[in-house]
């Protein structure tokens, strides 16, 4: 059984190394299908495509776009696409478009919590011109010793009811499933376990998204519990939807766990790979 590794982050987008180098480490590390799924972004597909020959291994096109739903911010994967699609070129446009502005403001509420300089500091971890995420943030707050590492940066200042909270409207669900469609791709709730809903609104994003003809639940995940991995693999049999595994990597010591050290797919659910 080929081993598959279906969510990673390169510099094209809050990745820390090229797409080259990220292939060259799945590979090392026993990953024989990949998927690199930069946030809202294609442009590392190519160098991740030529890298994946040399290699030895597979290179799957993917993106990972964010998307508004309720109050929510979700990520939904898109597996298996063609980069070179119009409509998702133009969808994932319009999505980073709103980016920049964000950044601002996020600095300027940084700023006023008694934090100044966030804004140029983020923009020096920047990788790609196209793309700044609050990563980006997360990483100049541990420079200057404002938390100890990204998740207390993220529990203390860049999410809801925090100094550095900037709500932003992304694309609505509906939209990214149909780009991705539209691509040829599939469409994947990303890391369910993460999304600080009840069990009542989860089955609802779950019957919304299978009814929009979403196709998969990433049921394994380095951000899921054993428990949670256990519980989506549920979830995806009672909604009739595939199944899929990603490390969400992103870069060396910045990550749940490493290239080849994802735990099995649980039985008794279709990997979103069956048709490949
Ligand atoms: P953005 O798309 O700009 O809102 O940034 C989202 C990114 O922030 C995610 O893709 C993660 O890489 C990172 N992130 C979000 N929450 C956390 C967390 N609790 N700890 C570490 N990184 C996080
Ligand atoms: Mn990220
Ligand atoms: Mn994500
Ligand atoms: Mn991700």
């Amino acid at each position: 059984m080929p081993h598959f590794d279906l969510h990673c982050h390169s510099t094209h987008s809050d990745g820390l190394l090229t797409p080259s180098a990220v292939v060259a480490r799945a590979a090392a590390r026993g990953v024989d299908v990949l998927a690199l799924t930069d946030h809202d972004e294609v442009a590392g597909l190519d160098e991740a495509k030529a890298a994946a020959a040399e290699a030895g291994i597979e290179v799957i096109c993917g993106a990972e776009l964010s998307v508004s739903w309720d109050d929510q911010t979700l990520h939904v994967l898109a597996l298996g696409i063609d980069p070179a699609n119009a409509l998702l070129a133009e969808g994932l446009d319009a999505i980073r478009a709103g980016r920049a502005t964000r950044a601002r403001r996020i600095g300027e509420a940084l700023a006023a919590a008694g934090i100044p300089g966030a804004y140029e500091g983020a923009m020096r971890y920047v990788t790609s011109e196209r793309l700044v995420s609050r990563t980006h943030f997360a990483r100049y707050l541990v420079e200057t010793g404002h938390a100890r590492e990204a998740k207390d940066v993220f529990k203390r200042y860049l999410t809801r009811g925090n100094p550095g909270y900037v709500p932003h409207p992304w694309a609505s669900l509906a939209e990214a499933v149909g780009w991705i469609h539209a691509a040829g791709g599939q469409a994947v709730i990303a890391h369910p376990g993460r999304y600080k809903i009840t069990a009542s609104a989860m089955r609802r994003l779950l019957a919304e998204f299978r009814d929009l003809g979403g196709d998969a639940i990433e049921v394994v995940s380095s951000s899921h519990t054993p428990a949670q991995c256990a519980e989506f693999a549920t979830y995806a049999r009672a909604f009739e939807l595939a199944a899929s595994c990603g490390s969400d990597w992103h870069g060396p010591g910045e990550s749940w766990m490493d290239f080849g050290e994802l735990p099995e797919m649980p039985v008794g659910v279709v990997p979103v790979w069956k048709g490949w």
